[in-house]
C-alpha cells in the first residue's frame, strides 16, 4: 500500500519534528522542511521514510523546488502541516518595520504560499491543510504585535482556505497552541511570562511538542473529515480565560 505523505514546515526541531514523529508512527511518509540545513539533516539521518528538503518558506522560487520535490520522491501529497515560524516580542514602539517584516514574511506570507503552491497536488488526494497559529492569534497581549498580528492573519487565511477549497475535497485547519517549551518560545519568554502563564492557564502549565502534534495529526487525518475552516486551541485552557498575561 502506499504510503501517505506528509509536508511539514518547520521539521527540524519543536512541534515540527514531533508532528513528524506522529506521522511516521501513524504509517505515513514525511517531506521534513526547514531552512536550518545542518539541524535538519540530523534530524532526518535518524528517521525512516522521510525526505529532508533545506527551503525557506518564504521565498516562492524555493518553495516551488520543494513541492516538486516532495512529489518526485513520494508521488503524492496528503497534507501539508504550515507550522515553520519565528517569535520577535518588542512592543509598538521597538517594532522597526524590519522586525515587523520579517515576521510576517515567514509566519503569513509562508502559509499563504506554502499552501498555494501545494493545492493542485492536493486536489488529487482531497488532502488537507494544518495550519499552525497560536494563542496569540486569538488574544492581544503586550510585545506581541507583529507576532500576534501574523498569528491572527493566518486564522483568517485558514478560513479562505477552507471556504475556497472545500469544493475540491480539501479540508483546511488551524492549530492554535498555547506555550511549548522549544527554542522559539525559550528565546522570547522571560521568566515573568513563565510565571504568568502558569498562573493563567487552567491545567498550570506549559504544553508538550507531543500534545500539539496530536492534535495536528488529528485534524490532518481523515478521522477529521467534516472538519474545516476550524481553529483548535490546544492550550491547557488558557483562552478560555479571561486572565491577561505581562
Ligand atoms: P522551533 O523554533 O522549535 O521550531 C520552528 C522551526 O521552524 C525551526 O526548526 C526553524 O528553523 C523553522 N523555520 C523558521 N523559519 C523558517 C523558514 N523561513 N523556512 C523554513 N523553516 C523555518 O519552534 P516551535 O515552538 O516548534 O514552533 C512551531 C510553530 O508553533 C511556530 O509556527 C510557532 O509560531 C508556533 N507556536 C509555538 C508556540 C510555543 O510556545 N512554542 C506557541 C504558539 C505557537
Amino acid at each position: 500500500m502506499t504510503r501517505k505523505c506528509a509536508i511539514v514546515t518547520g521539521a527540524a526541531r519543536g512541534i515540527g519534528l514531533a508532528t513528524t514523529d506522529l506521522f511516521l508512527d501513524r504509517g505515513w511518509q514525511v517531506a521534513m522542511v526547514d531552512w536550518d540545513h545542518e539541524e535538519l539533516t540530523q534530524a532526518a539521518a535518524t528517521r525512516s521514510n522521510v525526505h529532508a528538503i533545506t527551503t525557506d518558506i518564504s521565498k516562492p522560487d524555493e518553495i516551488a523546488q520543494m513541492v516538486q520535490g516532495t512529489l518526485d520522491w513520494a508521488g503524492r501529497i496528503d497534507s501539508l502541516i504550515n507550522n515553520a515560524g519565528i517569535a520577535e516580542f518588542g512592543s509598538i514602539t521597538e517594532c522597526t518595520y524590519d522586525m515587523w517584516r520579517r515576521v510576517m514574511s515567514v509566519n503569513l506570507d509562508g502559509v499563504f504560499l506554502c499552501s498555494q503552491a501545494c493545492t493542485e497536488a492536493l486536489k488529487q488526494t482531497q488532502g488537507s491543510i494544518v495550519n499552525i497559529a497560536s494563542i496569540s492569534g486569538l488574544r492581544a497581549s503586550t510585545l506581541r504585535v507583529a507576532y500576534g498580528t501574523s498569528k491572527a492573519a493566518v486564522i483568517q487565511l485558514t478560513k479562505q482556505y477552507a471556504a475556497e477549497l472545500g469544493e475540491f475535497g480539501i479540508r483546511v485547519n488551524c492549530v492554535a497552541p498555547g506555550p511549548v517549551r522549544t527554542k522559539l518560545a525559550m528565546a522570547v519568554h522571560t521568566q515573568e511570562i513563565i510565571d504568568a502563564y502558569h498562573d493563567a492557564i487552567p491545567l498550570n502549565r506549559y504544553g508538550s511538542e507531543r500534545e500539539l502534534a496530536e492534535v495536528i495529526c488529528f485534524l490532518a487525518s481523515e478521522q477529521a473529515s467534516y472538519v474545516t475552516g476550524q481553529v483548535v486551541a490546544a492550550d491547557g485552557g488558557f483562552d478560555s480565560t479571561g486572565v491577561g498575561l505581562p
